[in-house]
């Protein structure tokens, strides 16, 4: 998507080896029109696909998710993030592991917000080393639930998430920006899906 490479170019910063910070426009600052762009990207990625719910993790996760879910209509869900490791009966639970943060959380979606009949979609804002993408599905697999594919806003695939995702059966994977490298602290991008 142009407009979100054209942004990153502009805005982004490289940190170290492998960490893009993009918070002035998508992590802690949020930039609407951009989100709302993402969203229609997303619906016209995924349209016709029967999807039900939209799946993401907080916090992150939530404005593409949201946009996602009102351009497909579709009622949005996120996991919540605890370092609680109380099992409830009540929630779907996995556990992931965050290489940025270097520290486990568990995941949870509540019972009444996810279940067999659902047909998901799940979206993240990146998509580096797969742990989240995987946790959200094994929320899924457990409801029961089908999940048609996942939208991720930044891919960085000179990290191994995409083929972690397909190895455990993920398919359908589509990233609105796609960087095949840090050279210099400049993104160099792949072609995005
Ligand atoms: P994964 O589970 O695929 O390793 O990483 C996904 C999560 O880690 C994302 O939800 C995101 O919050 C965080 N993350 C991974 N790489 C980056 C990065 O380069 N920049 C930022 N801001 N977050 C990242």
């Amino acid at each position: 998507m142009k407009e979100l490479e054209a942004r990153i170019k502009e805005d982004a910063r490289v940190l170290g080896a492998d960490i893009l910070k993009v918070d002035s426009f998508l992590n802690h600052q949020i930039d609407p029109k951009l989100m709302q762009a993402m969203g229609a990207e997303f619906a016209r990625l995924f349209k016709d696909q029967g999807i039900t719910k939209v799946i993401t993790v907080e916090a992150s996760g939530i404005a593409p998710a949201v946009m996602a879910g009102l351009n497909l209509d579709v009622p949005v869900v996120f996991a919540r993030k605890s370092k609680s490791r109380i099992l409830s009966d009540d929630a779907y639970t996995a556990d992931v592991y965050s290489y940025t943060k270097q520290s486990t959380n568990q995941i949870r979606i509540d019972k009444r917000f996810l279940s067999a009949d659902d047909n998901v979609l799940l979206i993240d804002d990146f998509l580096a080393n797969g742990q989240a993408l995987l946790g959200m599905k094994a929320l899924a697999d457990d409801a029961g639930a089908t999940i048609v594919g996942a939208g991720i806003v930044i891919e960085k695939s000179f990290q191994p998430g995409r083929q972690a995702a397909i190895e455990a059966g993920l398919t359908n994977i589509h990233s609105l920006a796609k960087i095949d490298a840090f050279e210099d602290g400049q993104v160099v991008f792949d072609e995005a899906d």
